[in-house]
């Protein structure tokens, strides 16, 4: 009659195990979903993501410092409207140009396309949340085959 309760307790500690399991996996399907946003440049319900609200404050903030400056069409200092993540590919572009390189070292130079990659899935305003990376070695690493 115990082991009755002693399997559910088993099955719930697996149920625990798992949930946390979970939430990684879906850390990296949320970076790999937004990474897709990029090339379709579309945005879809995950736009009110953590940071919006925060930005949101931010952006009106400056909205009202900026006010009487043809803020008709003010689109936010170029941050939002659209997706998260393009809005900060545009900042490091603005931070850092556009890369030139790839930091693989064992890039095989295949392509001569560089961009942005984040290493954090975060999107940080932070330059050392950016990598420098070719376009195939960008798919890579979002697919989690390359660590740099
Ligand atoms: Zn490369």
């Amino acid at each position: 009659m115990s082991t009755g309760i002693y399997e559910r307790t088993k099955e719930h500690n697996q149920k625990i195990s798992l949930a946390l399991r979970g939430r990684k996996l879906s850390k990296e399907h949320i970076f790999k979903v937004s990474k897709t946003w990029f090339k379709k440049g579309e945005c879809s319900g995950f736009s009110g993501q953590k940071h919006s609200d925060e930005t949101k404050k931010k952006m009106s903030e400056k909205a009202s410092l900026r006010v009487g400056e043809k803020n008709h069409q003010w689109k936010g200092d170029n941050v939002q409207r659209d997706c998260n993540g393009t809005a900060l590919h545009n900042w490091v572009k603005k931070q850092l140009g556009k890369p030139q390189e790839c930091w693989n070292k064992l890039c095989p130079l295949k392509s001569n396309n560089f961009q942005w990659a984040n290493k954090s899935g975060e999107y940080k305003r932070d330059v050392n949340d950016w990598l420098r990376l070719c376009v195939s070695c960008h798919k890579l690493y979002d697919l989690g085959k390359l660590m740099i």
